[in-house]
């Protein structure tokens, strides 16, 4: 396998992400700020955040939307009652200042998993 030597200049983010987000925020007006991380190119992912090689991320079905301790659990819960249900991380492995949220059990989806991960 070849290294990954740079960042890349591009971004992906699937459609079914994006109308998903605006969702939220309709819901949720604070998340239209600041999501925490949505596209994370294979360089980033790997060598600076420290991310398994196939993250989501890199595959443009995710994002990490800012939350604090008061607004974590609202938003976890929105998320998981979207029309179409994400994976949304739990609280025991986002911590609270984020919510995860990715929609790999799309058939679509570039990351392709017929489930989410137990918990999740
Ligand atoms: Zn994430």
């Amino acid at each position: 396998m070849d290294t990954i030597v740079t960042h890349v200049d591009y971004a992906i983010i699937r459609d079914i992400l994006s109308a998903k987000m605006d969702t939220l925020y309709g819901i949720y007006p604070y998340t239209i700020l600041p999501s925490n991380r949505v596209y994370t190119c294979p360089y980033h992912s790997e060598v600076e955040v420290g991310s398994a090689a196939n993250d989501v991320h890199i595959y443009g079905d995710a994002v990490d939307m800012h939350s604090d301790s008061t607004t974590w659990q609202g938003l976890h819960d929105a998320a998981q009652n979207l029309d179409v249900r994400p994976c949304v991380e739990p609280q025991s492995q986002s911590t609270t200042n984020h919510v995860h949220m990715d929609f790999r059990t799309v058939s679509t989806s570039f990351y392709y998993r017929s489930s989410c991960p137990s918990g999740w």
